[in-house]
Order: C-alpha cells, then sequence, then structure tokens
C-alpha cells in the first residue's frame, strides 16, 4: 500500500476545486487534487465552447490571484458593460449600467474549456505544482478525530487532515459523508449553443423571461453570443433536435430580433438542470464547496460565482488558522461554514424565487412579476443592492 500524506485532499478539478487547490498551495500548504476525468487540452483558437461561465468580477479577482486568469487569453475575455432583463408582457424591462454604477464592466463572459485548461496548466506548472491524481477513481473514505483518509481504486492512500468535496452536483464525498441534501430536478434543461449575430450585441447580457423558459444570450467576441435557454425537457429536445436553421429562427424570434439575423456558430447542447442543497457544509474531517454543497438555476449566471465564494473562503480561514490548528480542526470548518450560510442561502432563495414566479402560469402572479421588474428599475437603492450581490 502507497500512503501519502498531505494538509488537505480535494476531491474534484472542475474550476471550484482548481481554483481551490491554486490557491491553498499559494499559502504553502501540500495539497493533492483528485480528478476522475483527464482534462481536455486547450482547443484550438477557431473552436468555440457553447459552454460558458459569466464570471462576476470577485470571482474574476479570485482567479487572478490563484493565476488562472492571467493564464487565458485576453482575446477571449468578453466584458458586460450591461445587463438588460426582460418580462413576458413584451414592455417590463430591467436594465444594469456598469457606467451608471462607476465599474468597467458588470461580469466576464468566458469559455468553460479555456477556464479549465487555463486552471490545469496552473496546477502542472513546474514551479510548486499541484501533486494531481488524474484520471483516479475514489474507492472509499475513512475519517476519524485525526485526519481522514482516501483510498483510491489502485490501492494507494491519501492522508489529509481535511478531505474537500468539490465532485460536483452528483457529490460522491457528499455522499460518503452521509451529509442529507434537499433536492428536486426542475424538470427543464439548459439548451446552449453560440451564434453569430447581425447585429452587435454592444456588450448587453440579454435575458428574457418567457413564458417557455428564460432565455439568456451572452456577448462573446466580435458579432458572436451565447444562448443559454433554460425551458422544459420536450421544449429542449425540440431546440437540440430541428435543423440549425430552425432553431436560429427560434431563438431570433423569441428574443424580439434583439440582435437581427443569427447563424450558429456552435451545435447546440443541454444540461438537465436540478436544486441540490447539502444540509450541511462540514462534517468531521470533510468540507463541501461549489456544486457539490449547492446546485442552483442557472437563470441568474451565479452557479459558479458562488462555487468559487466558498473556495476563496475556504482558503482564508484554512490559511489564516494559526499554528495550534490542524486544517480539518472542527473550530476551522464551523467557521468556514457559518461565513458561507447567508450568501448561500440568500442566492438559492433568489434564483429559485424567480424560477416559481416566471415558471407560473397565473394571470395575476404574470401581472405582478412585470411590475415587480418595472419597479425594481425605478428604485435605483434596490436595484444598487442587487447588482452588488451579484458582482461578488
Ligand atoms: C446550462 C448551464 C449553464 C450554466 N451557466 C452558468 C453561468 O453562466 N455562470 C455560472 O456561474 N454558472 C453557470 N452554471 C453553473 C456552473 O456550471 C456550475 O455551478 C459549476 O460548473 C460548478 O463548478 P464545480 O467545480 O463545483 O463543479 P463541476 O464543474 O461539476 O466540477 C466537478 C468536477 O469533479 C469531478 N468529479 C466528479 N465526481 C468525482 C469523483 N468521484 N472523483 C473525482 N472527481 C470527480 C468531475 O469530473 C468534475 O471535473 C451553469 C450550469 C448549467 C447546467
Amino acid at each position: 500500500m502507497l500512503l501519502m500524506k498531505f494538509d488537505v485532499v480535494i476531491i474534484g478539478g472542475g474550476l471550484v476545486g482548481a481554483g481551490l487547490a491554486l490557491a491553498l498551495r499559494n499559502g504553502g500548504l501540500g495539497v493533492a487534487l483528485v480528478e476522475a476525468r483527464t482534462p481536455a487540452p486547450l482547443p484550438p483558437d477557431d473552436a468555440w465552447d457553447s459552454r460558458i461561465y459569466a464570471v462576476s468580477p470577485g470571482s474574476a479577482a479570485f482567479l487572478q490571484d490563484v493565476g488562472i486568469w492571467p493564464a487565458l487569453a485576453a482575446n477571449r475575455l468578453t466584458p458586460v458593460h450591461e445587463m438588460a432583463i426582460f418580462g413576458d408582457d413584451d414592455a417590463a424591462c430591467l436594465d444594469f449600467s456598469a457606467y451608471d454604477a462607476g465599474l468597467p464592466e458588470l461580469a466576464w463572459i468566458v469559455e468553460n474549456g479555456r477556464l479549465q485548461a487555463a486552471a490545469w496548466r496552473m496546477l502542472k506548472r513546474r514551479t510548486r505544482p499541484v501533486r494531481t491524481f488524474c484520471p483516479a477513481e475514489c474507492a472509499s473514505i475513512a475519517w476519524d478525530e485525526s485526519r481522514a483518509e482516501l483510498r483510491l481504486a489502485d490501492g494507494s492512500v491519501l492522508q489529509a487532515a481535511l478531505i474537500v468535496g468539490a465532485d460536483g452536483i452528483h457529490s460522491w464525498v457528499r455522499e460518503q459523508a452521509g451529509i442529507d441534501t434537499e433536492q428536486r430536478a426542475y424538470g427543464q434543461m439548459g439548451v446552449v449553443a453560440n451564434f453569430s449575430a447581425q447585429n452587435s450585441h454592444r456588450h448587453v447580457a440579454r435575458q428574457w423571461f418567457r413564458r417557455d423558459g428564460v432565455l439568456a444570450l451572452l456577448p462573446l467576441p466580435e458579432s458572436r453570443v451565447s444562448m443559454v435557454w433554460s425551458t422544459d425537457e420536450a421544449h429542449a429536445r425540440t431546440l437540440l433536435a430541428v435543423p440549425g436553421a430552425e432553431l436560429c429562427d427560434r431563438v431570433m424570434q423569441a428574443s424580439g430580433h434583439a440582435l437581427g439575423a443569427l447563424q450558429l456558430v456552435t451545435q447546440p447542447a443541454a444540461f438537465p438542470l436540478r436544486f441540490v442543497h447539502a444540509k450541511k457544509l462540514v462534517q468531521s474531517r470533510i468540507a463541501l464547496v461549489g456544486d457539490a454543497a449547492h446546485g442552483i438555476h442557472p437563470l441568474a449566471g451565479q452557479g459558479v460565482n458562488l462555487g468559487l465564494r466558498d473556495a476563496r473562503e475556504l482558503a482564508v480561514t484554512l490559511l489564516g488558522r494559526g499554528p495550534e490548528l490542524d486544517c480539518g480542526d472542527p473550530l476551522l470548518l464551523g467557521r468556514y461554514e457559518r461565513a458561507r450560510k447567508e450568501d448561500i442561502l440568500a442566492t438559492e432563495l433568489a434564483t429559485d424565487g424567480l424560477h416559481r414566479l416566471f415558471g407560473s402560469p397565473h394571470p395575476t402572479l404574470m401581472r405582478w412579476r412585470n411590475l415587480g421588474l418595472e419597479i425594481t428599475n425605478r428604485l435605483p437603492l434596490l436595484k444598487n443592492q442587487l447588482m452588488r450581490h451579484a458582482l461578488n
């Protein structure tokens, strides 16, 4: 049996797990990262990824600190200067502007594949690499008061003061730790595809709350836009099945021809949407971050931002622990959980609430939700508060 010792073992090398590993490694801790799938190499320049992230300024600052942001090609980072949100009565609109807020941008739109490739390049770099086990299959976790042990399928054992579950919405770590969840399928899928648009997007992120779901068209370099259409499963399957020209027509109509004619750049793909709330973020020598702790509806584009805020908080907690505590000390884990509770709950309530509000066919609710958008648009203080939360 090969036994290796670390301060922290992170399971899951998505953006949240990789970001946390880099933050801890930069702080001098012994870190191992275990990932099931071999990471894809950096896509060629002419390849476009349908799956994108809307990265908040706060997340961009964290990714900058851990070295992932500087490893991205500047010409694939698209700033969002304005957001325009439309109701389903063809009149209600809520808009946010970076200029009004005195900020350079409200968010950045970045392709998932490029972010992942940059993260893995940083993990593997020659100076102070993170010890990665990839592709690796986890077999079991055991823990007692003083340490946790991860056994891999090849027989090696990774011992640490703390094991972090960053292994996504179907988290194996969460299951091993017996952490209860509240879960429900939204009965929707997120259909994603990129288009090239006739009219300039002018760096505006546009979103339509429609009776058949939420359609977002987010700016990419030049005249391209990335679509996330969260819609019921039958409609999602239709969108995947229709010929490209018909998909373009449907998106043009649903978006009120805001960007003129559209041409498909990438084949559409779809992801099932699920609400998951882990009832605890920590357990003896175990902590959860990212989708392993909370899966939310993508209508506010906040999923990965919420996860990166977990990673940032856990890193700050562990690196500031003082010499008398090890990384899995219950005091530290309790501190991390308390610090993250409010943000997670507020974001879950907001995204879930909006989904329910705009998913309802009730005529009174329909009138009120559009009125709500209009009223919010006229209340600068409320608008400012909403925006501040999204910028974190
Ligand atoms: C259609 C759609 C659009 C979205 N758009 C946005 C957006 O615009 N902005 C935004 O912020 N969020 C968005 N999200 C949400 C976002 O994708 C997730 O919140 C984010 O990917 C979570 O990151 P993560 O690192 O926690 O998990 P993941 O990205 O799921 O990564 C988990 C990693 O763990 C690995 N893993 C799993 N199990 C194991 C195991 N047993 N052992 C080892 N490794 C394992 C996986 O291979 C994977 O690499 C969207 C989601 C959907 C579905």
